[in-house]
């Protein structure tokens, strides 16, 4: 099929789908009118093909349908519960926003939880049960050990830790810093289609949203692995935090966002990202001896393939460049991304809760 008849093929049935994808179901006369005006409404906001597009939209040429362009504000917020070729992005990242915000909401009561919690279970507690659970939870990448902190320490740790108080911020700013960016690349998949410079606009806070997830994701590593060598804390947060300033500032500036720049923004991430090599190699000579070291690092290595595999996706825009216009609203390469960046900020998350757990133990004794 050549490109004349692919497009009038993919118009034909790219009108179809419009159809039956935007209007509401209405089999009696009473809901006539409602009908009609839905069918105005879509009339005016139909779903496009990858042709009808304006310039500014035309990102990938491998989905061909269910582009919306140029919607006012109220039918793109709306267009959250009607499909189109933004829906599982939009959707994904706001789903990980959500649990990221239940893991905040989760850590932020329980200290209190575990404190009443304590006064019960403290006389029943073995440590054989505790073997058991600490494999179950590993198992599950973290997600059992959402809610709590302080079970898998022994006893008489626990007892001994109480008196221990480890700062909580630098947990908090990854927690924070991996919600603004989820959030930040959802409102910028659900109204990037409003106009052009919003659309420039949302990009940029988009970037800005993965630049921000980077640095506070260093914050609580550096901050537990060095807790007891403030210097080299100091130079490691003081170090990212410039870098990541100064990329922000480069995103945000105008001139500097446009395509003539791509490969200089690339370079920024990736210098960021390698930034984090030299702390990672230094924390590892320091926690050397460490026995949750090895637990610790197989988060992080699920987290960096995670991470390798979803730019791998994002770039090489496989699946639907093998097969153009069948993964238009599902199993594109974006969605693909957007899921394997929550893995592996799950993954870090699990990490950094290994980490204030040691932390929490031994403060400084074992470093
Ligand atoms: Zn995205």
């Amino acid at each position: 099929m050549n490109y004349c008849e692919t497009k009038s093929v993919v118009k034909r049935k790219g009108k179809e789908s419009d159809e039956t994808l935007s209007f509401t179901n209405s089999n009696n006369n009473n809901d006539m009118s409602s009908h009609l005006l839905d069918r105005n409404r879509a009339k005016r906001y139909p779903l496009l093909s990858f042709w009808e597009l304006p310039n500014y939209m035309k990102d990938n040429e491998y989905i061909l349908r269910y582009y919306r362009a140029n919607w006012p504000l109220k039918q793109a917020f709306f267009s959250l519960f009607r499909w189109h070729n933004e829906t599982l992005n939009v959707w994904t990242h706001l789903l990980g926003f959500f649990l990221f915000l239940g893991l905040t909401l989760a850590n932020l009561m329980k200290p209190h939880v575990v404190d009443l919690l304590q006064q019960f279970t403290r006389s029943f507690s073995s440590g054989a049960e505790k073997n058991v659970s600490d494999n179950i939870k590993d198992l599950f990448l973290g997600t059992a050990l959402l809610f709590d902190l302080k079970h898998q320490i022994p006893l008489k740790m626990e007892l001994e830790s109480t008196d221990l108080v480890i700062a909580r911020w630098p947990f908090f700013v990854f927690l924070a810093g991996s919600m603004f960016c989820l959030l930040s690349s959802s409102i910028c998949h659900l109204f990037s289609c409003h106009s052009h410079d919003l659309n420039l606009f949302l990009l940029r806070i988009d970037y800005v949203g993965i630049a921000v997830m980077i640095i506070t994701s260093f914050f609580p590593q550096v901050y537990y692995v060095f807790l007891c060598q403030p210097h080299w804390q100091l130079v490691y947060l003081a170090g990212i935090t410039a870098m990541g300033l100064f990329t922000i500032g480069t995103l945000l500036s105008p001139s500097l966002s446009t395509g003539k720049y791509r490969a200089f923004r690339a370079m920024l991430f990736c210098s960021m990202g390698l930034f984090g090599i030299v702390p990672a190699i230094h924390a590892c000579f320091v926690n050397w001896g460490n026995p949750r070291r090895n637990v610790t690092l197989a988060y992080e290595c699920a987290m960096a393939l995670s991470y390798l595999t979803g730019t791998l996706f994002y770039v090489t825009r496989i699946p639907e460049r093998w097969k153009p216009g069948w993964f238009d609203l599902a199993g594109h390469s974006h969605q693909i991304f957007h899921v394997l960046v929550v893995v592996g900020a799950l993954s870090h998350y699990a990490a950094t809760l290994k980490m204030l757990q040691w932390r929490d133990t031994f403060g400084c004794d074992e470093a």
